[in-house]
């Protein structure tokens, strides 16, 4: 599926399934909620936190999608192609970040040199 069919069929889904768009400012409080989801997963998986049993059902790709969706949304009612916006994103990040990062992989060798 590529970006722009993940909007178009957000789009119909929302207009079918959903009736309509829930209005701009609640979709950005419903993807902080999502965001925060994701994050609770992060901080169980990966950081120091511990999974209480009601954490069990969170799955980490579904959350992942979960903000995706709601991000589509708002891509959709704000008049936002992500497929042009995503490719110029690229465009600039690779443009201002040419040589930034290269002094992690130089760090990088002497740490794995220095073992
Ligand atoms: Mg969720």
């Amino acid at each position: 599926m590529t970006i722009e069919e993940a909007q178009q069929q957000v789009d119909n889904w929302i207009k079918t399934i959903g009736v309509r768009y829930f209005n701009e400012l609640t979709n950005m409080t419903i993807l902080t909620e999502e965001v925060g989801e994701l994050a609770r997963i992060m901080a169980r998986t990966y950081g120091e936190q511990s999974f209480k049993e009601s954490d069990k059902d969170y799955k980490l790709a579904d959350e992942m999608a979960d903000v995706l969706w709601v991000l589509i949304c708002l891509a959709n009612q704000t008049g936002v192609n992500l497929t042009e916006a995503f490719e110029e994103n690229l465009r600039k990040k690779t443009e201002r970040d040419l040589n930034r990062h290269q002094h992690l992989a130089e760090n990088g060798e002497r740490i794995a040199n220095s073992e």
